[in-house]
């Protein structure tokens, strides 16, 4: 029984965190994802990471935060980064389902990167910390490839689903992990500032040795086996591959400071890097290092979008569970009214976030064959990586209040969720740079506009409140000109039309219908659990539910 004689719900997990979400399996299968073989290998994968065994990793690895090793019993640096157990048992498990590197195994539009993108749903749901590596890892080939000779070298080992965590020379190993150093002291968002050098050693420029001197202040997975990293060269702020053993087996000099005591993400070391004359090799044109290298910001943007839509899942599945078994003043919190408005409110959010994620993973996977997909991609995950980024905090709050004073406490996976989430509206482009970069993608392509007003028209006419709101929003955009201070207003508005446009085409009626008339229509309150009371809300409710 769920709940037993004293009222206490048992565990949710061990449970199949695939087959248990119709609403992902539906629309990953719609953009042509997870069928035949796909399909097979995410209902594996759903029961493997739903099982006791890797929940209680995700604890482990949370519990026992990385530690930092400068140096060794006589006094030599070595800059090492110590892990629990649980946190490469979670590494082997992603890297061993190919997460990092599915998306260079198969073809453009042949449904792997939606496939890639739903087991990299299923496993944040459980522990997002360790997805920061294999993200940064799985993005960096577009921007490596700007220097074939080096792509060449490091690409098999980038995409190798050997997990190897030894620090030894790179071309021993069996796979590799790469992460980014951007942000410097004085700057993070305005990347320009940078003033980390880089010197050529016999003349330098693409694919040439330099040596790089200089401090990032924020690098995340520091025990990766190399960097791609900014720094001004002769000819301007340029990209450079900057590992940590050099071909000759020797340290590079690169030195860790200390990793940040931070609000969540304990799992996962993010580090202060000193670099005095560190060996690095320049990816790309030099001068043209923002351009190079946002390529793989690019790939985990899109990953932040995704991990901020299964943690939603996560958190509304497991306020589902509860409430569906915990009983008060007479009877299971499900059946009180109040409480289905709010589950309902939070399973609104949560579906919306799957939808649009999972479109955006369509647009991408067929980006290299499709234009206007290509522009969509490029457009909506600015949208959505502001959107649901700023959704997630107040929908996994209000999940975890479902849960009363036990969603307080650390044995749920709530608490972990909560301090996670807004570290996704921050890295890879914070909510106001995301915002204006949308502008931006939309002044310099005036075809992602009409790709993106394309893709609200699909839904035309299925709702007059939704026609209205896509036509307000069309004469916002016309005066784009005047954008900057409305950045976030517009934004929302395309991202709730969106958003919409998705659950009306796709979702469940009633679902769509609450969707429309409380996010466009204006019948919604300040908090969640407003939603208007002779919505459906008990239906919506209990699809929030993980049942097979
Ligand atoms: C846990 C963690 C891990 C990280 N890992 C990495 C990593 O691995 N590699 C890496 O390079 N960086 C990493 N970062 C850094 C992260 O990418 C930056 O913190 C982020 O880009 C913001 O930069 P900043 O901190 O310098 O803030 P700032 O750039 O100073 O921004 C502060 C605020 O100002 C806003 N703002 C900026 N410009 C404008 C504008 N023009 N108009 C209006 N508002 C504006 C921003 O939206 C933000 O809210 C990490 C950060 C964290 C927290």
């Amino acid at each position: 029984m769920p709940a037993g004689s004293d009222n206490m719900v048992s565990p949710l997990e061990p449970y199949n965190l695939f087959t248990t979400d119709p609403v992902l399996a539906n629309a990953i299968e719609r953009e042509g994802g997870g069928r035949g073989a796909d399909h097979d290998l995410l209902v594996e994968f759903g029961e493997r990471v739903g099982s006791d065994e890797v929940f209680e990793w995700g604890h482990l690895a949370n519990r026992h935060s990385p530690e930092l090793v400068t140096h060794d019993r006589n006094g030599n640096r070595v800059d090492e980064v110590e892990f629990h157990p649980a946190y490469h048992s979670l590494m082997e498990l992603s890297v061993s389902a190919g997460i990092h590197c599915m998306r260079y195994e198969r073809e453009p539009g042949d449904g792997g990167y939606v496939t890639r993108n739903a087991l990299m749903y299923l496993i944040s749901q459980v522990e997002v910390g360790h997805c920061c590596p294999t993200s940064m890892t799985g993005a960096v080939m577009p921007a490596l490839r700007h220097q074939p000779d080096l792509a060449e070298v490091w690409g098999p080992r980038l995409v190798s689903r050997s997990y190897d965590p030894r620090l030894i020379v790179p071309d021993q190993k069996t796979g590799s992990l790469m992460g980014m150093g951007l942000t410097e002291k004085q700057g993070g968002s305005d990347v320009r500032a940078n003033t980390s050098t880089a010197a050529p050693v016999n003349g330098g420029g693409p694919g040439g040795e330099h040596r790089l001197t200089g401090h990032k202040w924020f690098t995340s997975a520091p025990m990766s086996d190399a960097f791609l990293t900014l720094a001004q060269a002769p000819k301007g702020l340029s990209c450079f591959l900057v590992p940590r053993i050099l071909p000759d087996g020797s340290r590079n000099s690169l030195h860790f400071q200390r990793l940040k005591d931070k609000l969540g993400n304990r799992s996962n070391a993010s580090g202060e890097l000193e670099y005095t004359d560190a060996a690095g090799w320049m990816v790309g044109e030099e001068g043209r290092g923002v351009p190079t290298i946002i390529e793989m910001v690019n790939g985990t943007r899109i990953d932040c979008t995704n991990w901020s839509a299964a943690m939603m899942r996560q958190a509304v599945a497991q306020a589902a569970w509860h409430v569906s078994h915990r009983t008060a003043f007479g009877a299971n919190l499900i059946d009180k009214p109040l409480m289905r408005n709010v589950l309902a409110d939070l399973e609104l959010e949560a579906e919306a976030a799957t939808l649009m994620t999972a479109r955006i993973s369509g647009a991408y996977d067929r980006s290299a064959i499709d234009p206007d997909e290509a522009a969509l991609a490029r457009l909506g995950t600015g949208v959505a990586k502001y959107w649901l980024t700023k959704r997630a905090a107040p929908v996994v709050r209000e999940a975890l209040e479902c849960v009363g004073g036990n969603g307080y406490v650390e044995e749920s996976i709530l608490p972990r969720l909560y301090r996670e989430v807004p570290l996704n509206a921050i890295w890879e482009g914070a909510g106001n740079v995301i915002a204006l970069d949308v502008l931006r993608a939309m002044a310099r392509s005036p075809q992602s506009t009409d790709v993106f007003l394309a893709e609200l028209g699909r839904a035309q006419g299925a709702d007059p409140i939704l026609d209205a709101a896509v036509a307000r929003l069309r004469s916002t955009i016309v005066e784009l000109d005047t954008a900057e201070a409305n950045a976030r207003r517009l934004v929302e508005q395309m991202a709730m039309c969106w958003a919409a446009a998705l659950l009306v085409q796709h979702g469940d009626s009633a679902a769509s219908d609450a969707y429309v008339r409380s996010r466009l229509g204006g019948d919604w309150g300040s908090e969640l659990g407003t939603l208007p009371p002779d919505a459906a809300l008990e239906a919506i409710a209990r699809r929030a539910l993980p049942v097979p």
